[in-house]
């Protein structure tokens, strides 16, 4: 599922592509991405708008539109994006919605599980839908081990658990939280309340490495995630601890363990994390 780095990267990509473009042809060819609207409704409010942006927050990408409306776009699981020159798309029997920018470039939005999301909303409307759904961007300067101590204070979830609710931080997943968790050395299962003011910080700072790391490699490539100009990120040569369980500990040497926690697998080392 993309993260932080992966949406970041995807926006990277398309704001290029995007700013400044009038969407002229949009259509969106499956209506569990916009349901409960209906997807013709959708493409016909697209058609004609020009993007003014495309910024992040958390994992969604927000698309403005000159006019004020304002896309915004949830990847889930497999959601991603392919820009290709005008004509150019491959067939592709997961293509959910495509659209055309004035003579430049052709738009695919491709999705097999089909979990993501598009939702129109006014400027106005869209500051407080995310403020009710996300906490603060890790990498923004409100980012700090006092917001982050307020957000775990008293919670009795493991703080694996309480990270991955993006209310405690904004774009955060399974594997920056295990690979920012290993960073600082702090074990995935205890209780998030019981963290102390050293143990939040380096949790803090551990997941701030982790996702520059994502970002520098442009998100982890797991099955056939591409970015949208058809390449591949790196992160996953850089995993310390995700999907390494057996393997040794590169910094204690010990076997990396997996356990459960929220609901998801976790890998950590179960000698240098405590
Ligand atoms: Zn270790």
């Amino acid at each position: 599922m993309p993260e932080l780095p992966e949406v970041d990267t995807v926006r990277a990509q398309l704001a290029p592509v995007l700013t400044g473009r009038t969407l002229r042809a949009v259509a969106i060819l499956d209506a569990r991405l916009t349901r409960p609207i209906d997807p013709r409704r959708v493409a016909a409010q697209l058609e004609g708008e020009r993007v003014a942006g495309v910024e992040r927050r958390g994992k969604y990408l927000v698309v403005r539109f000159e006019s004020g409306l304002v896309l915004l776009v949830h990847l889930r699981m497999t959601g991603s994006f392919l820009v290709a020159a005008p004509g150019g798309l491959p067939a592709d029997p997961y293509q959910r919605a495509v659209f055309s920018l004035d003579d430049t470039a052709d738009v695919a939005y491709r999705d097999v599980r089909r979990f993501g999301t598009w939702l129109l909303l006014e400027e106005d409307e869209l500051a407080a839908y995310l403020a009710v759904r996300l906490g603060e961007e890790p990498l923004g300067p409100r980012f700090t081990t006092r917001e982050l101590q307020r957000r775990l204070e008293g919670r009795r979830a493991p703080v694996k658990a309480a990270l991955l609710d993006q209310r405690t931080a904004a774009g955060l997943g399974n594997i920056y939280v295990d690979e920012g968790l290993w960073y600082a050395r702090v074990h995935p299962l205890r209780q998030a309340g019981s963290l102390d003011s050293d143990e939040i910080a380096a949790v803090r700072t551990g997941l701030r490495r982790a996702l520059r790391v994502g970002i520098r490699r442009q998100g982890a490539t797991l099955s056939d995630y591409r970015t949208p100009n058809g390449g591949r990120g790196s992160m996953q040569d850089e995993f310390k601890v995700y999907g390494r369980e057996g393997e040794p500990c590169l910094r204690c040497g010990a076997p990396i363990a997996k356990t459960r926690a929220g609901g998801r697998g976790t890998s950590y080392c179960p000698e240098c994390q405590r």
